[in-house]
């Protein structure tokens, strides 16, 4: 099956989605060349991944890093570093398959190149479509590419809507964990310490996830992910708690039929579906188990205690610079939530104030877009009660 071999570059394989990709990888070796990698600082495993893939590249991405990169790794890997060497990884010739897998707007610029270069995006990173959704949208229609969502719910839509045609969806349906402060009281949620926001009840994900999980912010990113990369407006998208995390979301059809997809919560799945699209094959993640009794509960969001969700509504709606300047504010006020500069509650207060103050452009180019981040994040550090 030579033929069908695809060779994919992952950015951000030391990360929680980039292992469970190469856990995909490993389990139907036969079907992958594993072309690169890139790490920002476990640089032990990069190392050790290189070692076990033997890709022809591997970038460390924090070029002040490199010295530590231990070489040679093999003989046939060479090692590059920094954006320049993501970019020359995710532009390669000899790539069909980008997994985009970096967190955050860092993200942005090698996923940019990978789409410019006009290779099929396996995309993780959901902030390349915050920031950016109806640029990226246009530049994959412009080279005739395909963007396929690791995301699980937006992997679940992606895999419902199927069942019908464009015309035929009435709206779409996010599920949301509700993470773990789910049934926490607005008195309780102003107390969250770090520790505890580290904790998610039913995923295990990157830090910056999963605190974005814990404000449902995450679910506000993905709101903004659903607009962009089905093309749906804010009506056709709604949001229903499901702490259980088995529907990973669902698709309306207009004669009121609802198609869910489902499974226990493990990514190995939607990257696997990214990976092998559009066909299925057998792989390793988890399946359930219906032998046993297993509960499905469904429970409308409470936008007073996670106002989040509102904000995702209303960036989702405007469009502009607004996602942008959410992602950026956010990913600012999650560090310093992290550095204990910010309460758990001010994240989403400190993001509602950058983001009316910010001078709004609804046509931004991507320069605009990146001017806009770097000042958003610098409006966090400046932020005060
Ligand atoms: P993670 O923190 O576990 O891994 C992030 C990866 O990015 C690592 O390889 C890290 O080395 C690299 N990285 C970090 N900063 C970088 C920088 N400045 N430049 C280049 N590379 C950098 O994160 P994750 O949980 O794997 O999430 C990755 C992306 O996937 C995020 O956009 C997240 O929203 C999305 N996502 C994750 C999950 C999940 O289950 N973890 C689910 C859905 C979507
Ligand atoms: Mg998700």
């Amino acid at each position: 099956m030579t033929s069908d071999l695809k060779n994919i570059a992952i950015l951000g394989s030391t990360g929680s989605i980039g292992c469970s990709t190469l856990d995909v990888v490993r389990a139907s070796s036969e079907r992958f060349r594993v072309v690169g990698i890139t790490g920002h600082s476990n640089l032990e495993l990069l190392a050790q991944q290189a070692v076990e893939f033997e890709p022809a590249v591997v970038v460390v991405s924090d070029d002040s890093q490199l010295s530590n990169f231990p070489l040679p790794v093999n003989v046939q890997t060479s090692v590059l570093a920094g954006q320049d060497g993501i970019i020359e990884l995710a532009t390669r010739d000899d790539v069909d398959v980008v997994v985009s897998a970096i967190v955050g707007s860092a993200g942005l610029q090698g996923t940019w190149a990978a789409i410019e270069a006009g290779k099929t995006i396996a995309l993780a990173n959901k902030e390349t479509l915050v920031m950016a959704g109806p640029l990226v949208m246009q530049l994959a229609s412009d080279r005739g590419i395909s963007i396929l969502p690791v995301d699980s719910e937006h992997s679940a839509i992606f895999q419902a809507m199927r069942g019908g045609r464009p015309s035929e969806v009435a709206r779409v349906i996010l599920t949301a964990s509700g993470g773990p402060f789910r049934n926490h009281t607005l008195g309780q949620l102003e107390d969250v310490t770090v520790e505890e926001a580290l904790s998610h009840p039913t995923w295990e994900m990157g830090p910056k996830i999963t605190v974005d999980s814990a404000t449902m912010m995450n679910k506000a990113l993905e709101i903004i992910e659903a607009r962009w990369l089905f093309g749906l407006s804010i009506d056709k998208i709604d949001v229903v708690i499901h702490p259980q995390s088995i529907v990973h979301s669902m698709v309306e059809f207009c004669d009121g039929s609802l198609l869910a997809q489902m499974s226990p919560p493990d990514m190995k799945l939607p990257i696997q579906y990214a990976l092998s699209y559009p066909h299925r094959w057998a792989g390793p993640a988890a399946k359930l188990d219906l032998s046993e009794a297993f509960q499905c509960d469904f429970v409308p969001p409470d936008y007073e205690r996670f106002p989040a969700l509102l904000l995702g509504r209303e960036v989702a709606e405007r469009g502009g610079t607004c996602g942008a300047v959410l992602n950026a504010a956010n990913e600012s006020a999650v560090a310093g939530f992290l550095h204990g500069r910010l309460k758990f509650t001010q994240i989403v207060t400190a993001c509602r104030d950058v983001l009316n103050h910010h001078e709004y452009d609804p046509n931004p180019d991507l320069e605009r877009v990146i001017q806009i981040d770097r000042w958003a994040r610098e409006e966090i550090l400046r932020w005060k009660p």
